[in-house]
């Protein structure tokens, strides 16, 4: 069964997109939580990141560098936050390793 993510990755469901290049897409988070909430997510499906394997060591690098150029370029690159959920004890909902781009003012305490 391919995750949701996998199914906006490959346009099969609509999401707002921001950012894509070979590796990786950025999007609107669906019930964002602070003035600026993206997703980014790798199109490699690793579950969590504790699934990451030293292969892709140069994609989670990639990941972080590509967070900080998009949240610059959304306007929040003097302040952001970069949240991982890592197993559903830390309330990961989606099992498809993303990152949560936060900036501005958040709405409440949690991401979801
Ligand atoms: P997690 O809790 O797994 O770290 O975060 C999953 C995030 O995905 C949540 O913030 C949730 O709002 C978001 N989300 C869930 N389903 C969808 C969807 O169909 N589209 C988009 N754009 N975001 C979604």
């Amino acid at each position: 069964m391919p995750t949701i993510f996998e199914r906006i990755i490959a346009r099969e469901l609509p999401a707002t997109f921001v950012y894509e290049d070979d590796l990786c897409v950025a999007f609107q988070d669906l019930h964002p939580v602070a003035d600026m909430h993206l997703l980014l997510v790798p199109k490699k499906a690793i579950p969590r990141l504790v699934d990451a394997k030293p292969e892709d060591q140069a994609l989670l690098g990639h990941l972080l560098v590509k967070a900080g150029e998009i949240a610059a370029a959304q306007g929040y690159g003097e302040a952001f936050q970069v949240r991982i959920h890592n197993g559903a004890g830390a309330g990961q909902t989606v099992f498809h390793l993303h990152l949560h781009l936060l900036g501005g003012q958040q709405k409440r305490a949690e991401t979801h």
